[in-house]
Order: structure tokens, then C-alpha cells, then sequence
């Protein structure tokens, strides 16, 4: 399924809060992440808008970052929510962040098994990055416990991701 800019919850319509100093990244980036919020799951945009707020008050308040740590959310109903977007370093994969590009689906996939109008959203929005040049075309994809102590994205949406297209089974390089 192809994705447009214009299908993107902007940060205004979900009403995120305004973003403190974070850094340029470089574009496109070589790397790509998927990641679950542990949290609440939401098929609707008004669930979502309340969930990402949440999510970026937490972030920001609790952890001291400068914004919400992702890059965009993705729900079960198919929506995505732009955080830092394309062209910010986010907050979501230590040592990893400069680098790459974190989608993140609300909910626990530990429990549950993820909507496949998540997937799809996460596939298109992949596609739209290469489409716009922020993602490089030969990009290797992976879960956030690929590099790091965590069981994100939850094992059902890791053993989706494990069979897509350029997933990797050799560890990130710098
Ligand atoms: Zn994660």
C-alpha cells in the first residue's frame, strides 16, 4: 500500500507539544528500527492522538528528553503520528539514534498479535521514506532487541518483522 506525506497525523493535529533543541540527522539513513510502545493499543485517530500525548509527556517530562523518543507512530487502525519526523535524531535506540529511522506501534505484541493494518502502514511508510530520500533503498532492518536488552517490539510483531524484505540477521554496523 503506498503512503502520501499527506496521510501522516500531523504533530498539530494530534497536538503534540512544542519540540525543545534536538539535532539534524543526516538523511537517508542506512537503518531502520521497529519498535512497541508496551502500552496502550488504538485503532482510532482520537485514541491515538491521547496515546502519543501521553507517550511525549512521559518522554519529556519524565525522561528529560527533548521530545517524543520516536520518529513516527503507527496504530492498529492504520494511522501514523509524525514525533520527530524524518530529519530529527530521535530517542529510542541507544547508540543507534543518529543513524536510523524508529517506527513504533502502540501496544504490547508480547500479548498480542498486531493488526495487519499496523503492518502495512509500518511497510508503507518504509516505501515513503525511500520514495522522499530518507531512507536508503539498500536499508537494513531491525527490532530494537536486535541491539539491545529489551524485549521490543514484543516477540509476535518481531516474528512478523524477521520475514520482511532487507530484515537483517547480521548485526548493525557504524
Ligand atoms: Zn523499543
Amino acid at each position: 500500500m503506498a503512503y502520501r506525506s499527506t496521510d501522516i497525523v500531523s504533530r498539530a493535529q494530534w497536538g503534540a507539544r512544542e519540540t525543545k533543541e534536538s539535532d539534524h540527522m543526516g538523511t537517508p539513513v542506512k537503518i531502520v528500527f521497529i519498535h512497541h510502545t508496551a502500552g496502550q493499543h488504538s485503532t482510532t485517530q482520537e485514541e491515538g492522538g491521547r496515546i502519543s500525548r501521553g507517550i511525549q509527556n512521559f518522554h519529556m517530562d519524565d525522561r528529560q528528553w527533548a521530545d517524543i523518543g520516536y520518529n513516527f507512530l503507527v496504530d492498529e487502525g492504520g494511522h501514523v503520528y509524525e514525533a520527530r519526523g524524518w530529519d530529527r535524531v530521535g530517542a529510542h535506540t541507544k547508540g543507534w539514534n543518529a543513524m536510523s529511522v524508529a517506527f513504533s506501534v502502540m501496544g504490547n505484541f508480547e500479548e498480542t498479535k498486531p493488526d495487519v493494518r499496523a503492518l502495512e502502514a509500518v511497510q508503507g511508510m518504509i516505501q515513503l521514506g525511500i520514495d522522499k530520500g530518507k531512507i536508503s533503498k539498500d536499508y537494513k532492518l531491525y527490532g530494537h532487541r536486535d541491539v539491545g536488552q529489551t524485549a521490543c517490539p514484543g516477540e509476535n510483531l518481531y516474528k512478523i518483522v524477521r520475514t520482511w524484505e532487507n530484515y537483517s540477521e547480521e548485526k548493525p554496523k557504524k
